[in-house]
């Protein structure tokens, strides 16, 4: 595995549980201090819409800081977020395979 642009990350928010795992395995791998994050938890909601639906989701959201786990990567391990997500919201691959699973609304890509 490699992580030239090639490679990215698939996130389906429509899974995230807001357990911030990712989060805090992302900042241990790489021993970010207080204020950095590689991947962050944004959250909208809950809140009612003036049709009386509810919005209420977390979205994890990959930074400038996100190296795609270049050193885990290399020796043929996952990106630590991938590893620790039990709700299994996060993969990664080749964009071109990563790209034929985004057909829903609730799937972003990510790459660097
Ligand atoms: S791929 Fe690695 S660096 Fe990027 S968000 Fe996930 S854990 Fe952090
Ligand atoms: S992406 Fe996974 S590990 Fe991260 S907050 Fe959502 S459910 Fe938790």
């Amino acid at each position: 595995m490699a992580s030239n642009g090639e490679y990215g990350l698939l996130i389906d928010f429509e899974f995230c549980s807001g357990c911030h795992a990712c989060e805090v395995a992302c900042k241990t791998e790489h021993r970010m201090p207080e204020g950095d994050f590689g991947i962050h938890i944004l959250q909208d909601g809950p809140r009612k819409n003036s049709n009386g639906t509810w919005e209420y989701l977390y979205l994890p959201v990959p930074t400038s800081l996100c190296d795609l786990c270049e050193e885990r990567v290399a020796a043929g391990k996952l990106p630590t977020c991938v590893h620790h997500c039990q709700a299994g919201v996060m993969a990664y691959g080749r964009l071109a395979d990563l790209a034929a699973k985004a057909g829903k609304p609730t799937v972003a890509i990510f790459s660097r």
